[in-house]
């Protein structure tokens, strides 16, 4: 495709994008015609990811720290100048520390917060005076579960992302009048690599158990829901979040016995 053609696909930039959930939501954009930037603090992974994907004018891969304002300004710069536009900003690079409360660190603390909000914070900042160059554009931030129910060993997890639905409903309340939605995507536990590898047998027996769904969430179920934010289809909705939880958020106590006893009901 020409240069001047190229130029006028959309650009979504995805943090975190090198793997996981944020890579699942780079390849929906790709599929549905965007241009991507994957941001991510994870050079080498994202070198092998760029390659993987293999579409040099349509992705772009930019290293960077999103809790760092000057890597992130920086980051912002190369995307304006490798692609000209930022129509959708998802951000998605998070990290977890799941310890009791006294057995955080201050450090801990601090890095769980820098990276979760602070990190959607300084990456709003650098992209919307790009987005609104070209008319304006959506944002998606990525939160979890653990921001709309308490749990143990999430003190300093679960806070970061409460916050991050509440910077939500700020930045949908300011950039909404001048044409850039910001709604918020909250996933239930999501079937990643990560979560193949560390969820022992008895912690998928929890989830489950507090599931109406009975399963974990796929990447690519969320991806589909951060691109329906995104699409015209939600051009109504600002400053919401989804919880793409297979009903966690919706479900009281006793799930499990109440299942147990609706399914013996059913076979009488
Ligand atoms: P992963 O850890 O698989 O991927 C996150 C990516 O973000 C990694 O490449 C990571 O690099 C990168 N990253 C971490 N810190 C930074 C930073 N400061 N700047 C730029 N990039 C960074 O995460 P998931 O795909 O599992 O999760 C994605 C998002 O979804 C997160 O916000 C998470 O909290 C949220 N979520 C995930 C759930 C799940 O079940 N997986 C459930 C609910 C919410 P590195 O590997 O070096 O850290």
């Amino acid at each position: 495709m020409k240069g001047i053609a190229l130029r006028k696909i959309p650009v979504a930039v995805v943090t975190g994008g090198a793997r996981g959930i944020g890579l699942a939501i780079a390849e929906w954009f790709l599929t549905h015609g965007h241009r991507v930037v994957l941001l991510d603090i994870d050079r080498r992974q994202l070198a092998k990811t760029a390659r993987a994907l293999g579409d040099s004018a349509r992705v772009m891969a930019v290293g960077c720290d999103v809790s760092n304002a000057k890597q992130v300004k920086s980051a912002v710069s190369r995307v304006v100048k490798g692609f000209g536009r930022i129509d959708a900003l998802i951000n998605n690079a998070g990290i977890a520390v799941f310890k009791p409360v006294l057995e955080t660190s201050l450090k801990e603390w601090t890095q769980v917060l820098s990276t979760n909000l602070s990190g959607p914070f300084i990456c709003t900042q650098a992209c919307v005076p790009v987005m609104l160059r070209s008319g304006g554009g959506s944002i998606v931030n990525i939160a979890s579960i653990s921001g709309l129910r308490a749990s143990a060993l999430r003190v300093a997890y679960g806070t970061s992302k409460a916050g991050l639905i509440h910077l939500t409903k700020q930045l949908a309340a300011e950039l909404g009048t001048v044409g850039i939605r910001v709604n918020c995507v909250a996933p239930g536990p999501v079937e990643t690599a990560m979560a193949k590898l560390v969820h022992t047998a008895a912690i998928r027996r929890d989830y489950h158990d507090s599931i109406p769904l009975n399963r974990y969430g796929t990447m690519e179920e969320i991806a589909d829901a951060v691109g329906h934010l995104c699409s015209p289809a939600a051009s109504y909705v600002n400053g919401q979040t989804l919880a793409v939880d297979g009903g966690f958020d919706a479900t009281g106590i006793g799930l499990p016995t109440l299942r147990r006893n609706a399914g013996a009901k059913g076979r009488r």
